[in-house]
C-alpha cells in the first residue's frame, strides 16, 4: 500500500487574545479563573472540571462541558481556547507510522506562523508519539535533517501539549471514545522530534508534567523519554524536576568524531557528558539511560568503535539503540552495511548491553529518526543567541 498524504482541516486558534487552556498548569488555570471572577471556594472544583474535560474527555469546545453553567462557559471562552494547532498535512506510511505537519497560531511579532512535525509510531506492544520542542534547531548535528533548518523559535508548553491532543484526536484515542486505559494507542512519549528540548527547558518541563499528570493525560513518567544531544548543565534537572527517562544522542565514542557529528560536544565533551549520566537522579537497572547511536558507514561503525562504546558506558545502567542511518536529500553520510551493524551489535551484546537495532520506521514519509524538517522561516542570529543565552 503506498504511503498516503492528505491535507486535514484542523482548527486554528485565530484569535491571539485567547490563551490555549492546555499548556497551562493547574495553578495557572486557577489564576485565570480568579481573574474571571470565579469565587475562591469554587476555584479547585472548576479547575478540576476543566482539567478533566480537557485531558480525560478531549473536549474541543467549552459548549461540551455539560456540568458547567452556560454563563461560566461563556466567561471561559472570553479568555481561553481549546482550539488545536492546525493540521497542515497528515502522512501515513506503509508501516502505519503517521506524521503530522502542524501550524501554530501567530505569536506577537511573527509574520508567518511556525510549523513543526509530530510522529506517531505504532508497534505491537506500544504506540510512541515523538514530539518536537523547537521549530528548527541550533545544533547542526551533521547527520540530522532538522539540523539543516535554522532555529525559528522555541515551542510553548501549549504547542507541545497541543501535539499530543492532535494525535489523540486523529487516532480517536480518548476515553470518551470508549477507550479503556489499556486500549490506548498512545502509550509512550519521546521528546526526540525537532529541536533540543533542553534549550527549551521550562516549556518542555511544564508540558511533560501535564502529560504525566495522573488525573489527566496520564502517561506514566516511566513511559516518557527526553532525548538530549548533551546539554550537560541541565541533565540533572531532567531527573530531579521532571523525573522522566533520559536518552543521550551519543553517536560517537571519541571527542574527535563526536565534535563533528554532534557539535555541542565541543562545549560539553564526552567525559563531562558521561559524568552527568553517572549522576542522573534515580539511575538504576530499572531506570537505565538509553544511548542512541546512528550507524554511519565508515565513520563510527568499526569494531574499535563498538569496544570504545562498551568502555565508555562501563558502570552506567544503559540501553543502546543502534539506529541505521535514515538518509535525507543532500545528507553527507551513508548507512552502515548490515554486516557492520551486526558485528557492532554483537560486540555490545557480548558485553552485556541490550542493543536492539531500531527498525527504520516511516522512511517513505521522511518521518524516521533525524529526518524531520519544516519550512518555517528562520530567526535572525542575534535572536537565536538570545534564546540560548540562559544555558
Ligand atoms: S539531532 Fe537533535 S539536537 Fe541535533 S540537530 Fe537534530 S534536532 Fe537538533
Amino acid at each position: 500500500m503506498p504511503a498516503a498524504t492528505s491535507a486535514v482541516s484542523g482548527s486554528v486558534s485565530d484569535n491571539s487574545a485567547l490563551s490555549a487552556l492546555y499548556g497551562l498548569d493547574e495553578p495557572a488555570i486557577a489564576a485565570t479563573l480568579k481573574d474571571l471572577d470565579v469565587g475562591e471556594k469554587q476555584l479547585r472544583m472548576r479547575t478540576a472540571q476543566l482539567w478533566n474535560w480537557t485531558y480525560v474527555r478531549g473536549a474541543r469546545d467549552f459548549s461540551q462541558m455539560s456540568n458547567i453553567s452556560k454563563d461560566l462557559r461563556n466567561r471561559f471562552a472570553t479568555r481561553l481556547t481549546l482550539n488545536r494547532p492546525e493540521i497542515v498535512s497528515e502522512q501515513i506510511s506503509n508501516d502505519g507510522t503517521r506524521k503530522w505537519l502542524l501550524r501554530f497560531p501567530l505569536r506577537p511579532g511573527e509574520k508567518t506562523p511556525a510549523e513543526a512535525e509530530t510522529v506517531y509510531i505504532p508497534e505491537e506492544s506500544r504506540g510512541t508519539l515523538c514530539l518536537s520542542s523547537q521549530v528548527g534547531c541550533t545544533l547542526n548535528c551533521t547527520f540530522c535533517h532538522t539540523g539543516t533548518q535554522k532555529l525559528v523559535r522555541n515551542l510553548t508548553s501549549a504547542e507541545i501539549v497541543g501535539q499530543i491532543l492532535v494525535a489523540r484526536d486523529r487516532l480517536n484515542d480518548w476515553r470518551s471514545a470508549g477507550k479503556a486505559p489499556e486500549q490506548r494507542l498512545i502509550t509512550n512519549i519521546v521528546m526526540m522530534g525537532m529541536g533540543e528540548p533542553l534549550y527549551n527547558f521550562d516549556e518542555v518541563k511544564c508540558a511533560l508534567l501535564i502529560a504525566s499528570h495522573g488525573e489527566g493525560l496520564s502517561i506514566s513518567k516511566r513511559r516518557i523519554t527526553l532525548s538530549t544531544s548533551g546539554v550537560v548543565p541541565l541533565i540533572e534537572s531532567v531527573g530531579s524536576e521532571i523525573g522522566v527517562r533520559l536518552a543521550i544522542s551519543l553517536h560517537g565514542v571519541t571527542d574527535e568524531v563526536r565534535d563533528i557529528l554532534v557539535p555541542i560536544n565541543r562545549k560539553y565533551p564526552i567525559a563531562d557528558l558521561m559524568n552527568a549520566c553517572r549522576n542522573y537522579p534515580g539511575l538504576s537497572n530499572a531506570k537505565r539511560i538509553t544511548f542512541e547511536y546512528v550507524m554511519l558507514k565508515g565513520i563510527n561503525d568499526s569494531p574499535a568503535d563498538a569496544r570504545g562504546l562498551v568502555a565508555l558506558l562501563k558502570g552506567i545502567p544503559s540501553k543502546i539503540n543502534l539506529i541505521p542511518f535514515n538518509p535525507w536529500p543532500g545528507s553527507p553520510y551513508a548507512c552502515s552495511d548490515w554486516e557492520s551493524i551486526e558485528r557492532f551489535s554483537d560486540i555490545v551484546a557480548q558485553a552485556g548491553y541490550a542493543s536492539p537495532v531500531r527498525a527504520p520506521r516511516g522512511r517513505d514519509i521522511m518521518a524516521a529518526c533525524g529526518q524531520l524538517k519544516s519550512d518555517s522561516e528562520r530567526l535572525k542570529a542575534k535572536d537565536r543567541l538570545a534564546l540560548q543565552s540562559d544555558v
